[in-house]
């Protein structure tokens, strides 16, 4: 953090002479912004460890999460509890009532923000900038059909900073992979509710998700449908 320091935890006498450009520090809204497997969750329970861990108190939030309501979860096996952020949630509200109750709050952690409303999204704006909090909201920018999700579109107009995560998401081609393809029996669709909740490690009957490149977007070509493209194309093993 450097030389700035906390809004809330430095009150200033009022004899002392205030310079807002030094002395303050700006609480600020943060979007990081990924693909489906970039390691976007884990980056959240790595930040809310980072803040913890220097003391620092936060609320962890999520959406949807693939393990299950109120816990945040990662790939790699780390889960933490969580408010759960139902559709009618109001996120100011609970956390003016928690600050009145006398907790202390300096950060909020908010995974899957690609699925909380616009209104969600400008509650996160105000609790940055009437309460000093910081907010580090973690999604992914588009869905399906490539389109932007509304709460990933608010975080993009409201954040002090977006931040596009470096782990690159990889198509089966390796390519970097820029989309997240719905898929029903190993197929891709493009029509559908934009928020369907799959599993990616699921049965090929399920609805599941996968990234992909571009150009195998595009091509509608999913790993299921070049495999057995591949397979196809093979000779075959004896003559007829
Ligand atoms: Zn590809």
């Amino acid at each position: 953090m450097g030389s700035r320091t906390r809004r809330c935890s430095s009150p200033r006498s009022s004899t002392e002479p205030r310079d807002v450009w030094h002395d303050v520090r700006v609480a600020e809204l943060i979007f990081y912004a990924g693909t489906m497997d970039c390691g976007k969750s884990t980056l959240a329970l790595q930040t809310d460890h980072n803040h913890s861990s220097r003391g620092r108190s936060g609320i962890v939030f999520t959406r949807l999460d693939r393990a299950g309501e109120s816990v945040l979860s990662s790939r790699l096996g780390l889960e933490v509890p969580a408010v759960e952020v139902d559709g009618d949630l109001d996120i100011r509200a609970l956390v003016v009532e928690r600050l009145s109750a006398g907790a202390r709050i300096d950060y909020l952690i908010c995974d899957e923000a690609q699925f909380y409303t616009e209104e969600q999204v400008d509650q996160l704006s105000t609790i940055v900038d009437d309460l000093g909090i910081d907010v580090y909201a973690f999604g992914i920018m588009t869905d399906f059909r490539t389109r932007l999700f509304p709460g990933s579109a608010r975080l993009v107009e409201l954040s002090d900073r977006v931040q596009v995560l470096q782990v690159e998401a990889l198509c089966w081609c390796g390519a970097r992979a820029i989309h997240n393809a719905r898929t029903v029996h190993g197929e891709m669709v493009v029509e559908g509710s934009q928020v369907l909740v799959g599993d990616t490690t699921a049965s090929p009957d399920a609805v599941s998700y996968e990234v992909l490149c571009r150009t195998h977007y595009r091509a509608r070509m999913t790993s299921a449908v070049a495999k057995s493209a591949h397979m196809s194309a093979q000779p075959l093993p004896f003559a007829q």
